[in-house]
């Protein structure tokens, strides 16, 4: 099979063809497998993460991707829940132990041997992967297959952090960058809670602009003050400065929601100038959404598609995929990307 491989870490300011386009054997379902013909595989910011090394892959060399969609091509003797040909979509989370207090309590996201796909696993960025028959989700009718790749990470991430950011119909809600995963929380906020105000914060004038299309009261830079504090704020930007920003933000009481699995490094010294009487104080809160469950995907395809979220996605070829994740990295965002295989 073509894939689109990473052999090593590496600093994407140096190298701008991280991935080398290979041929690879195909990979062979175990009993309990599917293995899956990829046609769509979204491009995510945990990708830079990990060619980078701020989460690395745990072996070399890997098949990065994990918002994967495509159809059943074979399955291990076990597999009893899908058919060659049934359409499915496998997500962050590629399996957890399920034995451990957090898994049995639900919170596979958090167990210990969490395996995340494409970097624990071979992933999407190549025309087939396997997976465990328990870690595939169906794909709703109403998407095609490259409009549900994104909804696969950025969309059930987003899912999972609108719901830890606790908000209710009626408040004020922050968006703090202005990616794949944000504004699908726009448009979700938009359906679910129509009388929630989003106030959007974004380096670029393109995605304050994109901001107000999709329905946001308010688009500003990264530190322009909101005209009115804001009951939750959810960050998914991979820097500092903009949790400083956000907590300032807050209302008493407010919760901020990090959405990112690693931070960068160079604008670590913003922190020190985090005051406790204006960011902290007053019972304000920080939490991190780590992962995702099956739960959180199963449930999030379901609501997209009785709320017909359709992102917004542009295509690349498998073999553009180092473009894709130059472009995510400098910015250049409108939407979600997706490589077709
Ligand atoms: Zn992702
Ligand atoms: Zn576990």
């Amino acid at each position: 099979m073509k894939a689109m491989v990473l052999h090593r870490i590496c600093n994407l300011e140096e190298s701008s063809q991280p991935l080398h386009f290979c041929e690879m054997e195909d990979p062979s379902p175990r009993e309990d497998e599917v293995l899956i013909r990829v046609s769509a595989c979204g491009v995510c910011h945990t990708e830079l993460d990990e060619i980078e090394g701020r989460t690395p892959p745990s072996f070399f060399p890997i098949v990065p991707g994990h918002q994967i969609v495509g159809r059943v091509a074979a399955s291990g003797r076990n597999v009893g829940r899908y058919r060659i040909g049934d359409r499915v979509g496998v997500a962050w989370i590629f399996s957890a132990c399920r034995k451990c207090k957090f898994c049995r309590a639900g919170s596979e996201n958090l167990c210990a041997d969490f395996r995340g796909t494409g970097r624990d696993a071979n992933g999407g960025y190549a025309e087939f992967m396997t997976v465990h028959e328990d870690f595939c989700y169906p794909i709703p009718v109403e998407f095609s297959d490259a409009e549900a790749a994104p909804l696969l990470c950025a969309g059930a991430i987003g899912y999972r952090s609108l719901r830890l950011s606790n908000i209710a119909d009626g408040q004020r809600l922050g968006l703090t960058g202005f990616g794949a995963s944000a504004h699908l929380v726009l448009k979700m906020v938009r359906h679910r809670y129509p009388n929630v105000a989003v106030f959007v914060f974004a380096r670029s004038e393109k995605e304050r602009a994109f901001a107000l299309e999709l329905g946001a009261a308010w688009a500003g830079d990264t530190n322009d003050s909101p005209p009115q504090l804001l009951d939750a704020i959810i960050d998914t930007t991979p820097v500092w400065k903009p949790v400083v920003e956000a907590l300032k933000n807050l209302e008493p009481g407010g919760r901020l929601v990090i959405n990112a699995i690693r931070k960068e490094e160079r604008d670590k010294d913003t922190l020190l100038s985090l005051s406790y009487a204006a960011h902290l104080w007053l019972e304000k809160e920080i939490k991190s959404v780590a992962n995702v469950t099956r739960q959180d995907v199963s449930e999030f395809l379901q609501l997209a598609a009785r709320m017909k979220i359709k992102p917004e996605v542009e295509e690349f070829a498998l073999k553009d995929a180092n473009q894709a994740l130059i472009e995510l990295k400098t910015a250049k965002i409108h939407g979600a990307k997706v490589l077709r295989t």
